[in-house]
């Protein structure tokens, strides 16, 4: 998921590797570590913390050498750490291996490893598996025991090899991670994206899944995964650094939005066992656990709040436990009822929110058993926690949460579906016909992201509008408190959201000619009673954008535009809806001309009361 950088050549390695790695910086990124050959020797050098901490080792004692590959990591498995920082060895020290992704069966394959060898583990990582496993397979040829290796490992990976018996080459693959050659004259370059490159090189390979790379001085050979040699054009970069960071995109919200297919897929998958049922490592909660559990605190600031309060309607449907949710900065000062029949469920990106870090600590001094739904491992939420759930949406750099949010969204729904099973509120067969229900969510996803245009046009006539309101009912109410956030905090336009049904009790008075009001209309059962809402504020000069499921025309009738969100159970439209309003959002603070990656006034980690 972070930086991987590799150097094949006659300059010095570390510079360039260094260089490389700082150009990748601005993703996020945990600790930092280099192997370079020279002499016969594999050195390796690794830190937790800011790749300046590298920086100064190397210039205090420096390693000389022409080849070498580096590594900048966003830790999944094992929190951040100099030993589970890349690159990682066998156990002889002849081979190091980085990695960006997950390798989804690493304990499969661990397991084996201690069987038929006596290798010993250093790190906690999924990575360090593949070190140890390319050193079994090794009879002399690196290649061949990548591919061998290969052959073991399930999940995503980019990955780039050195071995000190081979010191002539770099060997790299790729598999739903990015992955890139630069090509250069008596020497070539490996790296996970194109802005580590740009200095040196404008001329790249993308390497495509399944593909494996050997890389010399003089030459680069791409093979397919049947070791068949591939010719590949030559890719011509063009973009400036900062458009190659944010791949093309304008800005990084944007770019996160669309990567929300990928997030909640990987979210999803990477927690499916071999029978396809839901398999969370990372939560120890027993049947006996759940049935002394008679109350769930979600607790959480900003938009994971929102993600909270979708939360509470899918536990309570499904694991039928009764659950309040907070706001983090309010839940310790009102003396809430904490003993140890209580699950406190913290929600955040970071994972360093201090707000929802203090309620934690509240909750677990009265003896609640703290369950973490968190993006960032080895954060401090993760660490105060008896049992986590990691998002692995990815670094996400924009400050405005997009795809932190809707794999929250899927973490809750994956939770209380295991919740609902293991306390048996939910049948075998429901749950096994909900878990592909999820498993369509990132097509979907999709779909939407697809027709942008539709909202586009929307938000180039609403642009201006100084009155916003965002109304629904059922879930759709938490999602429209989701919309207006994100319209508040990018746009800085003052919209607010509302409980449909409450309309009428005080906030219709507000609603006059060419107020645009945002009505999300999702929700099966209440979908009349939605209709009659939207009425209601077309009869005071509203204008009105609906989101509804497909096959609901009759909306149209009624609202000045429709978006359509692909047809879903009530309980999962959320993660859909709430789309069409990021890019509203999005597209309206761009028209605005807005800073839209870094709104005034906020910070993407708030880790002040
Ligand atoms: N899963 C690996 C680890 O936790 C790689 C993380 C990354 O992509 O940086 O070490």
């Amino acid at each position: 998921m972070c930086g991987i950088v590799g150097y094949i050549g006659e300059k010095q390695a570390t510079n360039i590797l260094i260089d490389g790695l700082s150009k990748l910086e601005y993703r996020g990124y945990d600790s930092a570590g280099v192997a370079i050959i020279n002499n016969n020797k594999l050195n390796v050098r690794k830190f937790k913390g800011r790749l300046s901490v590298l920086e100064e080792d190397l210039r205090q004692n420096e390693i000389q050498g022409n080849i070498g590959i580096g590594h900048t990591r966003w830790a999944t498995h094992g929190e951040p750490s100099d030993v589970n920082s890349h690159p990682h060895t066998n156990c002889t020290n002849d081979i190091a291996v980085i990695h960006n992704g997950i390798i989804e069966n690493y304990m499969k394959i661990k397991k084996w490893l201690e069987e038929v060898s006596d290798v010993t583990f250093k790190s906690e990582t999924d990575t360090e598996v593949i070190a140890h496993l390319i050193d079994y397979f090794y009879e002399g040829d690196l290649v061949d025991a990548v591919y061998k290796a290969v052959e073991k490992m399930e999940g995503a990976y980019a990955i780039g090899v050195v071995c000190k018996k081979e010191p002539d080459k770099i060997v790299a693959v790729r598999k739903d991670s990015p992955l890139i050659v630069g090509i250069g004259k008596g020497e070539n370059f490996l790296a996970s994206d194109i802005p580590a490159l740009l200095k040196y090189t404008r001329e790249v390979y993308l390497i495509e899944n399944d593909e494996f790379v050997v890389l010399t001085k003089e030459d680069i050979k791409i093979f397919n995964e049947f070791r068949q040699e591939v010719k590949r054009d030559v890719f011509k970069v063009t973009w400036d650094v900062e458009s190659a960071e944010k791949d093309g995109y304008e800005h990084f919200m944007i770019k996160e939005i669309n990567e929300q297919p990928k997030g909640t897929k990987e979210t999803l998958q990477r927690r499916l066992d071999d029978n396809g049922d839901i398999y969370l490592d990372g939560i120890k909660i027993t049947k006996e656990d759940l049935e002394n559990i008679n109350k769930v605190y979600i607790v959480a600031c900003g938009t994971a709040y929102h993600a909270g309060l979708v939360g509470r309607s899918i536990i309570e449907k499904y694991a039928r436990i009764s659950v309040e949710v907070d706001i983090a900065s309010e839940f310790r000062y009102r003396n809430p009822i904490i003993d140890e029949h209580t699950l406190f469920i913290a929600v955040s990106q970071s994972g360093e929110t201090l707000d929802t870090l203090a309620a934690l600590r509240e909750a677990k001094k009265h003896g609640a058993r703290i369950l973490s739904l968190v993006n960032v491992v080895g954060s401090s939420v993760a660490r105060e926690s008896h049992d986590v759930f990691y998002t692995w949406a990815g670094p996400e750099i924009a400050v405005a949460s997009t795809k932190a949010f809707t794999t929250q969204l899927m973490a809750f729904n994956m939770i209380a579906l295991h919740m609902g099973l293991t306390k048996g509120t939910l049948t075998k067969e429901r749950y096994t016909n909900l878990i592909g229900r999820l498993k369509e969510l990132p097509n979907k996803i999709q779909t939407l992201l697809d027709q942008y245009e539709l909202i586009q046009e929307v938000a180039d006539k609403q642009f201006n509008n100084e009155k916003v309101f965002f109304m629904g009912r059922g879930i759709d109410v938490e999602i429209a408190k989701e919309g207006s956030l994100k319209l508040k905090e990018i746009s800085y336009i003052n919209s607010f959201a509302i409980a449909a049904g409450e309309l009428k009790h005080g906030t219709i008075a507000l609603i006059e000619d060419e107020t645009f009001v945002i009505a999300l209309a999702t929700q099966d059962r209440l979908y009349e009673k939605m209709l009659s809402n939207i009425k209601e504020v077309k009869a005071r000069g509203a204008h009105v954008l609906a989101i509804a499921k497909e096959n609901n025309e009759e909306i149209e009738k009624i609202a000045d535009k429709v978006i359509y969100i692909p047809e879903t159970e009530d309980e999962l439209t959320a993660i859909l809806s709430v789309i069409p309003l990021q890019l509203l959002s999005y597209y309206i603070a761009v028209a605005r001309g807005c800073d839209v990656d870094k709104p005034r006034n906020l910070a993407k980690s708030v880790t002040v009361e």
